[in-house]
């Protein structure tokens, strides 16, 4: 009987659930003044994967009944925030003398100039402001992982910023 009850409770959108959607895009970037290889403009095969909470929607009559996000809501958002903007465009640093990239537009079609350095740490929090906008009141963002290499990744959480 009790477990039956919970059950029931866990059905009626009483159990938080995470969700990730991930993604992967191929970005370059150069980090100004730095004192290593990564001050060469060069690229990434970029894997980002996003991880959102929330509880089951609870309405019958909705079509998104037993979802805590559809899917492909999430795929939109990330998109449009992030994917789309940053795939094949070279980001740098407003400190560094971004003009100059300006006089070849034939290779720098995708140029975004950042006011921060665009380490995978910083880009994280940039994605993180952008994601939080965007998200349903009901659903909060939970954590983000990017990876900058196969075995190098940088990871955002919630509960670690609260
Ligand atoms: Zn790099």
């Amino acid at each position: 009987m009790h477990s039956e009850s919970i059950t029931k409770k866990q059905l009626r959108g009483m159990t938080r659930i995470r969700l990730t959607k991930e993604f992967r895009f191929e970005m370059a970037h150069a980090l100004w003044d730095y004192d290593g290889l990564c001050k060469n403009i060069h690229g990434h095969s970029y894997i980002l994967a996003v991880t959102v909470i929330g509880e089951p929607n609870n309405d019958k009559e909705s079509p998104k009944y037993g979802m805590v996000m559809d899917f492909g809501e999430l795929k939109r958002i990330v998109k449009e925030e992030i994917v789309d903007r940053l795939d094949h465009t070279f980001v740098i640093s407003s400190m560094s003398p971004h003009e100059k990239f300006k006089g070849i537009p034939q290779m720098l079609d995708r140029f975004e100039v950042v006011d921060y350095q665009p380490t995978c740490e910083n880009l994280l929090i940039d994605f993180v402001s952008r994601l939080k906008k965007r998200l349903p009141e009901n659903v909060k963002l939970f954590s983000l992982k990017l990876n900058e290499t196969a075995n190098s990744f940088a990871e955002w959480y919630s509960e670690d910023n609260d």
